[in-house]
């Protein structure tokens, strides 16, 4: 209260003197009052804070000396002990603590009274109906085989059965070209089966920087079950062999449990072949010298492939010329796959691996691209084409143009380029890994569908289709080739004929001697000539 400049001005130290005697004397009544009205309304100080007035008395009087001296109201006889701090501290805690356990307790009864309240027993896990058929196929066929007429989750759900007497729509490959087909189509029209053997659909832009970790390679893969459950479809992880056009059954294999490939037929109403191509091996000899990008695997060898090299190529036991071999990384093909490719490697070696490996090996890594034609890219704009030679030429990756390669073997490649005279010459390439990304060609099962239609199908890469992706040849108009397996026939005079021969078919008439009047012509022609989705995101969605 002295303290204050103002008043210690105004008062003599008498004065001062005088004011603190009797500030001193008021004291002990005051205090005595404020326990006294404490000591009828509380029990303790923190009741004693729910009230003012009693805790602004007790603020007044020396507060601290109040908690460490019992309090007598009358001589002998203690009313009120105030807590130390100590037992402040634990009385709180305690208190907190008991009301953290009443409230989670009250959280806990709660969840098991609504999860009581809220359980239906699922009794499908106890009781599923199956058709015998869907367990014991019955045989027929061409070949005798299995008929998988009814699906073991044909009836799994409300969904599903809907779905049973649907036209069955079977879709071969679980691509690009498949997976864009079951997103754009009125699925709920038909029974969707896909059948592919892997089972996962595969993001194949991505799949170059994979190779070199860039990226995961877990992220590039979709499960092709959930893409398929998603639409209340099904899906079967097998192969297929072939198909049996006039009794619409595909074939199809898979390898059991016992590890023998089983066969099967497949019904369908509805046939889309989605396979999509293979690695082309241009005749090539040696090919398994070499690794292949694709998939998922050929993705995770190409990566141990390179990193293997590198550590061989870092022991000291290892000579110069083998060292230089094994850092000799070849890619042959300069279409988009293996220019991309070869970018990503060459970042690989330059930039990531150089810090963790000695500096030798940087000096003598070298990237190397063998292409057929005169220039990489060259179905691309001529100024794309220009583009990455010219950066591949900065980043000293050799790109040899004109070169064919002959034959691949284990330690070098053989390749034939043209010399100045016009005379071919063979070259040697000592290589440590060599890619082969030459181009795609027609997969095993493509190769049988075109030999089935026979002189249909002429096209030695791809499944002729029509202008509505309808399988040349295949009667009915029922099959379908989309994605990398197929191509449009552009040919008018040859759609024309397979046109007529198709309304001999459905006529039953020979091609050959089928007479045809003006009209009967326009009435075949219309169906035809309905507009097409030629784009699906854009149109109606394909029925
Ligand atoms: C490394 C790489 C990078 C690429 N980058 C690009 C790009 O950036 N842009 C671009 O437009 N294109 C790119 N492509 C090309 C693109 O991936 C293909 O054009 C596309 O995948 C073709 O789709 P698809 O459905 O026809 O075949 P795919 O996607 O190849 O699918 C074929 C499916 O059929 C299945 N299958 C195979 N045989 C059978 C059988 N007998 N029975 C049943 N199923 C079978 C396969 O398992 C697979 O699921 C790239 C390709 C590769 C390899």
């Amino acid at each position: 209260m002295l303290r204050s400049p103002r008043i210690a001005s105004l008062v003599s130290p008498n004065n001062a003197a005088i004011l603190r005697a009797r500030a001193l004397r008021q004291l002990p009544s005051a205090r005595e009052r404020a326990i006294q009205y404490a000591s009828q309304v509380s029990r303790g100080p923190h009741t004693l804070r729910k009230r003012p007035q009693v805790a602004g008395a007790l603020r007044n009087s020396n507060w601290r000396h109040l908690s460490h001296t019992p309090i007598l109201l009358s001589p002998g006889k203690q009313v009120l002990k105030i807590r130390s701090r100590t037992l402040n501290f634990v009385y709180r805690a305690a208190a907190w603590l008991g009301i953290s356990v009443t409230v989670a307790s009250a959280g806990i009864i709660s969840f098991f009274l609504y999860d009581a309240s809220t359980y239906r027993e699922d009794l499908s896990h106890r009781d599923i109906q199956i058709s015998d058929l869907a367990l014991n196929p019955k045989l027929g066929g061409p070949k005798n085989l299995p008929i998988a007429e009814v699906l073991m989750d044909d009836e799994d759900d409300a969904d599903m059965e809907r779905q049973q007497n649907k036209p069955r729509l079977v879709i071969l490959g679980g691509g690009w070209g498949s997976v864009a087909l079951i997103k754009e189509l009125r699925v709920e029209d038909y029974h969707i089966t896909l059948i592919s053997p892997t089972n996962y659909f595969l993001f194949t832009p991505m799949l170059p920087s994979a190779t070199v970790g860039t990226l995961e390679l877990r992220s590039l893969a979709e499960p092709i079950r959930r893409i398929v459950s998603d639409i209340k479809g099904h899906f079967i992880k097998a192969r297929a062999e072939g198909v049996e056009f006039s009794e619409k059954l595909v074939e199809v294999s898979q390898v059991g449990a016992d590890g023998k490939r089983t066969h099967f037929y497949l019904p369908y109403d509805k046939l889309v072949i989605g396979v999509g191509s293979t690695t082309n091996p241009y005749g090539v000899k040696g090919l398994d010298n070499c690794n292949f990008l694709k998939d998922l695997d050929d993705a995770r060898k190409i990566k141990h492939k390179i990193l293997n090299n590198l550590e061989a190529a870092s022991l000291p036991t290892t000579s110069e010329e083998e060292r230089k071999r094994l850092l000799s990384f070849v890619v042959c093909g300069g279409g988009p796959t293996g220019v991309e490719f070869a970018a990503e490697l060459f970042d690989l070696l330059n930039e990531d691996l150089t810090q963790y490996f000695p500096r030798l090996i940087r000096n003598e890594v070298s990237v190397h691209l063998i292409q057929s034609r005169g220039h990489i890219l060259n179905t691309y704009d001529e100024a794309v084409s220009k583009y990455a030679e010219d950066r591949f030429s900065r980043d000293q990756v050799q790109v040899l143009t004109n070169s064919r390669v002959k034959e691949v073997r284990p330690d070098k490649i053989l390749f034939t380029q043209q010399d100045e005279n016009g005379e071919t010459i063979t070259k040697e390439l000592p290589m440590g890994f060599c890619l082969w990304s030459t181009g795609v060609s027609q997969t095993d099962f493509s190769k049988n569908v075109a030999q089935t239609l026979g002189d249909n199908q002429k096209n030695k890469r791809a499944l002729e289709t029509d202008s509505h992706l309808r399988l040349i040849g295949a009667p009915l108009g029922d099959v379908y080739a989309i994605g990398d397996c197929s191509t449009v026939q552009n040919n008018v005079a040859e759609n024309l004929v397979s046109f007529l021969n198709n309304l001999a078919y459905e006529k039953g008439k020979d091609p050959k001697t089928m007479h045809i009047e003006f009209d009967e012509w326009i009435k075949a022609w219309t169906p035809h000539s309905a507009p097409i989705p030629t784009s699906l995101g854009t149109s109606e969605a394909p029925r």
